[in-house]
Formats: C-alpha cells, structure tokens, sequence
C-alpha cells in the first residue's frame, strides 16, 4: 500500500461483535495488520469506537436505545475494557487519546493533540482516540467515529484513512435490501448521488451508518487523504491492501496530499503576526528545512496565540520567506526570543515545545 501514516477506524460492531463486551475475533487480524505496517515503516493511529458497546453490559438498562447519560456511563466503564482489548494484542505501548469536536476547533487544543500524536508516533507507542463521551453534549460531539477519523487524519496528517465496519464498501442500493446490489470500487469524487446511495444503519450498537461514511470520505479526500470503506470481519482485506490491492470501495484523494496542506496552511489561515530572523534562521528554515528554533528570532511583531498563523520574514530584507503554525503566544516568544531552546523551561516555567513553528506546519513562500 502507498501510504506513510494511516488512520484506521475501528467501529464497534467489531470490537463487541456479539453485543455482550469486548471479543478479540475482528481486532486479531487488525493487529496482525498494523504490526505488518510498522515493519513496512508504516505509521498507525487508530480510531476506535466500541467503548458504549463494551461497556453495556455493565450498566443497566432496559431499553435497546438508554438514555445519553446511561450510554455515557457505559463509554466510561467501556472504554477500559476497549483499551484493554486492544492492549493485549500489541508487544509496543498503546496509548489514550479521548477528545471532542470542541477540542479540534480550538486552536490551543488543537495543536496540543497534533504535538501529542506526533511525540507518540515518534516514540512508537500506538495512539488510540475515541470521543470524550462523558462530556461530549450534543452540539460538540462529532456524532460519530467516522467522522472523528476524518479529523483525527486531518490533524495528524496522515496520507490515508481505512474505515472499517461490517460491510463491505458503498453499494449501489442497501444490499440488505436487494441482494444483487452492486457495489463500487472507485469513487472519483463524492457528490449528491453518492450520498443518495446510503441508506442509514440497521444495527443499533453501531453509531453512524453510510452516511457517515461518505461524509468522513468526503473531508479526507478534499484534503489530499485517500480514504477506503472495508469489511474489518474479513481478514483477507488486510492481505489484500498490504498487496496493493483494492478490497472495498476507495475514495480518491480530490489532489495530493501534500499540495493540499501546502495550500490549506498558505491560502487558508491568516497570519496574525510575524517573526523577524537573523541570517543564521533564514539559512536554517530555507535551506535546510529545519524548524524555526527561538534563538534566531530577532523581533516579534501582532499579537497571537498558540496555534495561529504567522509569518517568518528576513529581518535584514524584510521579505516573508515562509509562513506557519506557531507554537507560542507573542508574549511568551517575547520572553524567550534569541534564547537557546533548553533554556525555555527556566524562563517561562514550563516548554510545550523545543521548537517554535515545527517544519511539518510551515509552508515556504520563496
Ligand atoms: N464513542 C462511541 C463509542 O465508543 C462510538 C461512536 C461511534 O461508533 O461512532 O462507543
């Protein structure tokens, strides 16, 4: 497979395929999956949903549809048995990353789960994300996992995202319906008919349906990330991908992925303030595609705050050289400005970052 990090989406009809708590059966071959990934060099972040399901069981109820705040206490007793699940199978560390969508539109929050995947992916421990059920109230719960993952890749900066549920990809018509429905191999593009294709969920343990699906296929090959919809109940779709093949039905990235951040971080944020460097910085950020470090930075200008947008300019020409996402407020860089990164933690009492626009979030404009 042509990928250099995925983002798998677990659906729960997998992790409590009896509906009675989490079964090892669909997450064996999952597993199998992602170690083969990280001997290709792989990286994997998974997305996993199930925690309501697996904590079902465990909290009484009456009805086949409790009540949010009885399904929030089944996540919270789920999930440990979720985490432990998929724990069981991996020799590297998994870890647990419960967020909302509230979290994703805040730009703080935001670049403190992209700072966390990356370290976690740099130290080889496996990032595990549900939604943050217990506090996730209507208007900022994503809805669903699917389009969760979608996020979750678009923070991450993965390449491709594999939903995997219990069908086997979009069909023409719900082939629970009509048998002979056919179904697609390839969506160029996702557009009205597309979603007119999906027919909701039946199985009431899963959250999302089709829908969801398209929806999350939608945001992630708008941003250059191809996206397939698989069967996770038929382990030969994970020999099949790791062959190049094409198991279910893939959604094809609308451009490539790196020209889409590349465009997403120079035409779509605006910058709110910028940062002076010395000959020393220039020569570092432009010709060898370094991070931008403190101690170059001569002067600051605008005020921003973590997670803007700002602009990286020649102090001696004055011409903006690149543009990126930074990692302080102007008046914490105003105090560790010209300094050498190790002596950040003394000034400010405390580093988030080493760096101050991390070179994956930068974009050159010379
Ligand atoms: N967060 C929910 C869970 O873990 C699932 C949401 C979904 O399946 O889309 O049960």
């Amino acid at each position: 497979m042509n990928f250099h990090r995925v983002v798998i989406k677990v659906g729960s009809a997998l992790i409590a395929p009896e509906q009675s708590g989490c079964s090892g059966k669909h997450i064996l071959p999952i597993a199998r999956f992602i170690a083969e990934c990280h001997v290709a060099g792989k990286e994997v972040i998974l997305v996993s949903s199930g925690s309501v399901a697996a904590g079902r069981a465990l909290i009484q109820h009456g009805s086949p549809n409790p009540s949010i705040p009885t399904k929030q206490a089944m996540a919270a007793v789920g999930q440990m048995k979720m985490m432990a699940n998929w724990q069981r199978f991996f020799d590297v560390p998994c870890s647990q990353l419960l967020i909302t969508h509230g979290d994703l539109k805040d730009r703080q929050r935001y670049i403190n789960i992209k700072n966390t995947l990356r370290i976690l992916l740099e130290n080889g421990v496996i990032p595990i994300v549900n939604e943050n059920d217990t506090v996730a109230t209507e208007e900022l719960k994503v809805g669903d996992n699917d389009n969760l993952a979608a996020l979750v890749a678009l923070v991450s900066e993965a390449d491709c995202l594999l939903i995997l549920s219990d069908v086997d990809g979009l069909y023409r018509e719900n082939p629970k319906d009509n048998p002979l429905a056919e179904m697609l191999e390839t969506v160029e593009k996702v557009t009205p008919d597309i979603y007119q294709m999906a027919s909701g969920t039946t199985n009431y343990i899963a959250t999302g349906g089709m829908q969801t699906k398209i929806q999350a296929a939608e945001k992630a090959t708008e941003n250059g990330i191809a996206t397939y919809i698989l069967n996770g109940e038929k382990p030969d779709v994970y020999t099949r991908l790791l062959s190049g093949e094409n198991p279910g039905t893939l959604f094809k990235p609308q451009q490539a992925h790196v020209k889409a951040k590349k465009h997403w971080l120079k035409h779509t944020l605006k910058s709110n303030g910028e940062v002076h460097l010395d000959a020393g910085a220039i020569k570092a950020v432009c010709e060898k595609g370094a991070s931008l470090l403190p101690s170059g930075i001569k002067a600051i200008a605008g005020t921003f705050n973590v997670g803007d947008t700002i602009n990286l300019i020649n102090s001696e020409s004055g011409e903006v050289v690149a543009k990126g996402i930074c990692q302080y407020s102007d008046r914490d860089l105003n105090k560790i400005k010209g300094v050498n990164s190790n002596e950040i933690d003394t000034i400010l009492g405390y580093c988030p970052s080493k760096v101050i626009v991390h070179r994956d979030d930068m974009v050159m404009l010379t």
